[in-house]
């Protein structure tokens, strides 16, 4: 079927770049993207970062809705989908096809008093004029965003507490082992870090802990993590997976419907599992895929995923994807400030065969993920040895003298 009119849901990084492609591969029909905010598509990593400390005030993406030939309208949410229609709280928008780019929303604490979260530009601005000197701050969550909060906030001079239920920060995406190393970083900044702390709920002035235990806040912030914005589809016939289940060339379950950005959970053969990526990384490459299939093209997204964070000082880089049952090896020693945690799996394909393509089961160790701390080349060579699906050796990648890239074809 010619597609004609393509309709955005969600005028986020995912959104805008899925508009962005379309045009520079030629299509000339119309676009309409409509977005809850009222503000133009910005980038969301800085508010946690120099939007924070107060060096920057501005975060929106460099695009031009008129250049692009696109009929933004802001202010304007998606309700529903009918037989190729978008419903708005505005009224609906006919489509071809729809790209679904709602993105996710933070999730919340019980209780009665006010919590703040930091999603949108309207938190990150309130919460900063809230942020002073000797402000006490309470951060429920001491995942990525609650660690660059606490960076930003001890940086404007507010005494900083973190509540983590669990027994290291970031431990949810990285592993106790590893977010073990972190903990020192919350002190040396002057943060409070309390572990093995769960919240019970947010009250006026502070947070209820388990037991009766009380800590003071005059502001909190639940960064506890976020859910996909998926809601408004319940009933549509559009599968729901942990957020949209979209197939590897980023289809939902009905036809000229796609997903893209936080909002999707996508195949890889990769990894042999569906992952939904919250990374801006992957907001700003997959609407290429995206935009490829609405044209017609037969595109696959499968890719390293890429995450960054600034924590205390720190540039923390992180590729690959990996579970428990991944061995650990160290690059360096994480006391330090220059380490990389390294993760090897040796249930990959066989010798020379590449990564997901069947090829049988190999005793080779290969790279599945790292994360390197103030070592980018680490990471940068790393993540292409992961694409690759190279056996590596062991030995020499714990060796930080040797460069990544020299530890493949090893060992096995
Ligand atoms: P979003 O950016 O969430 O955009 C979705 C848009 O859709 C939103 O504007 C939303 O209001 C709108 N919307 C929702 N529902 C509807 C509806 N029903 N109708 C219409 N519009 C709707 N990633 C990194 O890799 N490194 C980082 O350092 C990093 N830092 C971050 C710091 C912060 C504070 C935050 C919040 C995120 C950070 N991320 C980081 C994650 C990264 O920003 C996201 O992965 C990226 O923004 C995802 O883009 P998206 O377009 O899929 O979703």
């Amino acid at each position: 079927m010619r597609v004609e009119r393509v309709v955005i849901a969600g005028a986020g990084l995912a959104g805008l770049r899925t508009a962005e492609e379309l045009r520079s591969s030629g299509f000339q029909g119309s676009i309409t993207m409509v977005g809850a905010e009222l503000h133009p598509p910005y980038d969301r990593p800085p508010l946690t970062k120099k939007f924070m400390t107060g060096e920057l005030d501005d975060t929106t993406l460099a695009a031009d809705p008129e250049a692009l030939g696109l009929d933004l309208r802001l202010g304007e949410a998606a309700t529903g989908l009918g037989e190729a229609v978008l419903h708005t709280d505005r009224g609906e928008h006919a489509f071809d096809a729809l790209v679904v780019a709602t993105g996710a929303s933070p999730v919340g604490l019980p209780g009665n008093g006010r919590q703040r979260f930091l999603r949108t530009l309207d938190d990150a601005r309130e919460l900063r004029s809230a942020l002073r000197p000797g402000t006490r701050l309470g951060v429920v969550g001491g995942g990525w965003i609650g660690g660059e909060l606490a960076t930003a906030a001890a940086r404007r001079g507010c005494q900083v507490t973190v509540v983590e239920a669990a027994p290291a920060p970031v431990a949810g995406a990285l592993g106790v082992q590893v977010g073990a190393w972190m903990a020192p970083w919350y002190a040396e900044s002057g943060v409070d870090l309390l572990l093995g702390q769960p919240v019970e709920s947010v009250e006026p002035g502070g947070l209820a802990l388990p037991g009766g235990g009380w800590l003071a806040a005059d502001q909190i912030v639940t960064a506890i993590g976020v859910r996909p914005q998926v809601g408004w589809l319940a009933g549509s016939g559009v599968t729901l997976a942990d957020g949209i289940a979209v197939d590897e060339r980023l289809r939902t379950s009905v036809p000229g419907v796609f997903a893209v950005g936080d909002c999707a959970a996508f195949i890889s053969r990769r990894y042999h599992a569906r992952l939904r990526v919250e990374h801006w990384d992957c907001a700003l490459h997959a609407p290429e895929v995206v935009a490829a299939n609405i044209l017609g093209g037969d595109k696959t997204y499968d890719p390293v995923p890429y995450f960054w964070s600034e924590q205390f000082g720190r540039m923390v880089q992180y590729a690959g994807h990996h579970t428990g049952a991944d061995r650990l090896i160290w690059r360096g020693d994480p006391a330090g400030r220059e380490w990389t945690a390294c993760w090897l799996s040796g249930t990959g394909p066989g010798d020379g065969a590449g990564p997901g393509d069947g090829a049988g089961t190999g005793d080779a160790e290969r790279l599945v993920a790292l994360l390197a701390v103030g070592r980018p080349r680490d990471l940068v060579q790393g993540r292409r040895l992961i694409a690759a699906g190279l056996p590596v050796d062991p030995a020499r990648l714990a060796d930080p003298a040797i460069a990544v890239r020299d530890t493949a074809g090893g060992g096995g």
